[in-house]
C-alpha cells in the first residue's frame, strides 16, 4: 500500500467490473474510501464486502439523475465527504453505420455517455463548492473520442463530448479548486467486449485472444491494455500530485494515438463475423 489517496473519499461509477474495479482497489490500496456504484448487484456487492470499510456499493444506474445524486449523498452519508468523482460506466452498443443508425441508439448512446459524466460533474461539484475544499473529478473517455476507426457513431461521438464537459467544469470550477480531467483508454481486456456479443463461454474466450492478437499489431506498445494500465492515471488524477492539472486528456492506449492510420474498425469486425457474434443491444 502507498498513501497517495489517504483521507480522500472517491465515487467510482461502474466500479463493479473491468476498468472501474480495478481503480476502487487501487484507491482503497492507496488509502480511500470508495463509493461502488454500478448496475451489477452481485459484482459490487462481492467487491466492496471484500474491501470491507473502506467500500460501500450502491446500485446506481448513470443515466438517472437521482441514482447519481445518491451517489455522492452516499459518498458524504458514509464517509463524511467526497473528495473524487470517477465518472466511469459504460457498455458497448450495437455497431451502427452512419446511414443506418436509429434515433433511438444515438439517444442511448448520449444518454449512457454524455448525461451520466454532466451528470457526475453537477453533483459532485456541488458537494465540492458546499465543502469549500476543491476536488477532482475524472471521466473515462476513450481512443475512439479522439480518432475515428476506434467505434461507430454513436460511442465516438458521446466520446469526444466527454472531452467537452470536461472543458467548460475546468473553466466554470477551477476557480473553486474543482479539476476535471480525462483518461482516453486505448483497448483494455474487460468483459465489455463479450457481455453482449451473444457468444458461448468458449467463443468468448476465443474472441478475446483474437482481439489480443490484433491489439498486439495495432497498439505501438505491442501488448493489450489491462484494466490496471487505467487506474495508475487515474490515481495520479485522483491525488495531490496532479494538483495542477486541469482540462487535459490523457490518452492510456500503448501508443495508438500517435498512429495516423489504423485498421482496428475493420479487422474486429472480421472477427466477430468469423464466429458469428451477434450483437445484442446494450441495457443503456
Ligand atoms: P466493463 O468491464 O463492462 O465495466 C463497465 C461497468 O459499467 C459494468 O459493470 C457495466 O454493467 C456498468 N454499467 C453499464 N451501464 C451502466 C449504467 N447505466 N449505470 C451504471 N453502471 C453501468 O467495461 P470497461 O471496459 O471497464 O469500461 C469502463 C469504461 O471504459 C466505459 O466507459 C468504456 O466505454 C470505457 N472504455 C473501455 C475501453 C476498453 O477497451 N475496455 C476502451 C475505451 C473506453 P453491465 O455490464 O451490466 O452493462
Amino acid at each position: 500500500m502507498t498513501n497517495l489517496l489517504i483521507d480522500k473519499v472517491a465515487v467510482i461509477t461502474g466500479g463493479a467490473s473491468g476498468i472501474g474495479q480495478a481503480t476502487v482497489e487501487a484507491f482503497v490500496d492507496n488509502g480511500a474510501k470508495v463509493v461502488i456504484g454500478d448496475i451489477q448487484d452481485d459484482l459490487g456487492k462481492a467487491l466492496a464486502d471484500k474491501l470491507g470499510d473502506s467500500a460501500v456499493y450502491v446500485h446506481a444506474d448513470v443515466t438517472d439523475e437521482t441514482d447519481v445524486e445518491n451517489l455522492v449523498a452516499t459518498a458524504v452519508k458514509t464517509y463524511g465527504k467526497l473528495d473524487v468523482m470517477f465518472n466511469n460506466a459504460g457498455a458497448p452498443s450495437a455497431p451502427a453505420p452512419i446511414t443506418e443508425f436509429s434515433v433511438e441508439y444515438l439517444d442511448k448512446a448520449l444518454s449512457l455517455f454524455v448525461r451520466s459524466v454532466a451528470l457526475g460533474h453537477k453533483y459532485s461539484a456541488r458537494q465540492f463548492k458546499s465543502q469549500g475544499t476543491g476536488g477532482s473529478i475524472i471521466s473515462t473517455s476513450s481512443l475512439a473520442g479522439l480518432q475515428g476507426g476506434w467505434g461507430d457513431i454513436g460511442y465516438s461521438s458521446a466520446k469526444a463530448a466527454v472531452l467537452g464537459i470536461a472543458r467548460v467544469a475546468t473553466v466554470e470550477l477551477g476557480k473553486f479548486g474543482i479539476r476535471s480531467n480525462v483518461i482516453a483508454p486505448g483497448i483494455i481486456m474487460t468483459p465489455i467486449f463479450t457481455r453482449y456479443a451473444g457468444l458461448s463461454e468458449e467463443d468468448s474466450e476465443k474472441f478475446l485472444a483474437r482481439l489480443e492478437e490484433l491489439t498486439q499489431d495495432e497498439q505501438p506498445l505491442g501488448r493489450t491494455g489491462v484494466p490496471a494500465d487505467i487506474a495508475g492515471p487515474a490515481l495520479f488524477l485522483a491525488s495531490d500530485l496532479s494538483a495542477f492539472v486541469s482540462g487535459v486528456t490523457i490518452p492510456v492506449d500503448g501508443g495508438s494515438s500517435s498512429v495516423t492510420f489504423n485498421t482496428f474498425d475493420q479487422k474486429f469486425g472480421e472477427v466477430a463475423a468469423e464466429l458469428e457474434a451477434g450483437w445484442v443491444s446494450a441495457r443503456n
